[in-house]
C-alpha cells in the first residue's frame, strides 16, 4: 500500500545522500518534494504541516550527529519524524484481561471488515493461548451475525448470537450473560454497521458501551477510503470514545495516508492492520516497521 510514498521518499533521500552539504535551500527542495508526496499519498494536511515544520526545526537547530554526514542526518530525522507520526516507538498493546472477560467492542461503517477483523482477531488471541469468545449486536443484519458464527467455527471459537431478539441493548446484555458463563479471557464484540454514520447507531453504541464497559473500542477502518474514514472516526470516537483503530485491507492500492493521519487526528493508536481476505490476514502495526518501509 505504501509504494507511491515509498517512490517519492527513495528519490528524496538519494538526493540528500548525493547532496555535498545541506544548507537551507537543498532542505526547502527535499522538505517541498516530502510534502508533495505526502500530499499525493492523501495524508492529512495539518499532519503534513506540522511534519514539514518539526523536520525543518530540528534540522536548522540541530548539530551534525557525529559520524553522519549532513544529508544523512536529515534523513535520520526524516525517519524519526515519520515514526512518530505513525504512533512513536512503543509496540501496539491490546488492554489485558486482568478482570476476565475483557470486552473488545469493534465499531465501524458497513463493509468496513468489521465482521472479517473479529474473526481475525479471535484467530489471533486464540493463537495466544487465551479463552475467547465472538459476539454480535447486530440486530438489523441476520446475516453478519451468521457471518460472524460461520467465521468463528471454522477457527473453533464459541459465538454468541440470537436471531430472534430485535432489541440491539437486550440482545447485547443477553449474548454477554451467555458468554460470560464461559470463563473467556475476551470476548470480542460485533457491533451493526450502517453505510453512513446515522444518529440511532451512534446512541445505540453508546448504550451498549455504558452496559458492557469495554476493556477496548477499535475503530475498524478501511484504508481504502482514505480521508473520509478518519472523519468518520472523528465522529465515532466523539460519540463513544474509541481506544484504538484496525486500518483494513492494506493489501488493497489505498495510497497510505490514512496510516500516517490517524495518530495525530485522533488521537489514538493503530493497533491492528489487515492484510488480506483470509482469516490469518492480521498484524500487529508497528510504527518502526512500517516507517522502514516507506523510507527503505
Ligand atoms: P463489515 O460489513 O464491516 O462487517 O465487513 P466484512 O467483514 O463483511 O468485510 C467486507 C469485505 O471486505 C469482505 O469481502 C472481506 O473479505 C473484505 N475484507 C475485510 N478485511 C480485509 C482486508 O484486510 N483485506 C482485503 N483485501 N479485504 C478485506
Amino acid at each position: 500500500m505504501f509504494e507511491l510514498l515509498t517512490e517519492k521518499f527513495s528519490s528524496v533521500i538519494d538526493k540528500l545522500r548525493k547532496a555535498k552539504k545541506i544548507d537551507e535551500k537543498t532542505l526547502d527542495e527535499a522538505l517541498k518534494d516530502i510534502r508533495t508526496a505526502l500530499l499525493e499519498a492523501d495524508v492529512n494536511v495539518d499532519v503534513v504541516k506540522k511534519f514539514i515544520a518539526d523536520i525543518k526545526q530540528k534540522v536548522l537547530g540541530q548539530e551534525l550527529i557525529k559520524g553522519l554526514s549532513a544529508g544523512e542526518t536529515v534523513i535520520k530525522l526524516i525517519y524519526d519524524e515519520t515514526i512518530n507520526i505513525l504512533g512513536g516507538e512503543e509496540p501496539p498493546t491490546l488492554a489485558k484481561p486482568d478482570k476476565p472477560p475483557a470486552i473488545i467492542m469493534l465499531v465501524g461503517l458497513q463493509g468496513t471488515g468489521k465482521t472479517t477483523t473479529a474473526g481475525k482477531l479471535a484467530k489471533y488471541l486464540k493463537s495466544k493461548g487465551y479463552r475467547v469468545g465472538v459476539a454480535s449486536t447486530d440486530v438489523r443484519r441476520p446475516a453478519a451475525a451468521k457471518q460472524l458464527c460461520t467465521l468463528a467455527q471454522s477457527i473453533d471459537v464459541p459465538c454468541f448470537v440470537d436471531e430472534q431478539e430485535k432489541d440491539a441493548l437486550k440482545l447485547t446484555e443477553k449474548v454477554i450473560e451467555d458468554a460470560k458463563k464461559q470463563g473467556f479471557s475476551y470476548i470480542i464484540l460485533d457491533t451493526a454497521g450502517r453505510l453512513h454514520i446515522d444518529q440511532e447507531l451512534m446512541e445505540e453504541l453508546k448504550q451498549i458501551k455504558e452496559k458492557v464497559k469495554p476493556a477496548e473500542v477499535l475503530y475498524v477502518a478501511d484504508a481504502m477510503q482514505g480521508q473520509e474514514a478518519i472523519t468518520t472516526a472523528e465522529e465515532f470516537h466523539k460519540a463513544v470514545g474509541l481506544t484504538g483503530v484496525i486500518l483494513t485491507k492494506l493489501d488493497g492500492d489505498a495510497k497510505g495516508g490514512i496510516a500516517l493521519s490517524v495518530r495525530q487526528v485522533l488521537g489514538i493508536p493503530i493497533k491492528f492492520v489487515g492484510t488480506g481476505e483470509k482469516i490469518e490476514d492480521l498484524d500487529l502495526f508497528y510504527p518502526d516497521r512500517i516507517a522502514q518501509r516507506i523510507l527503505g
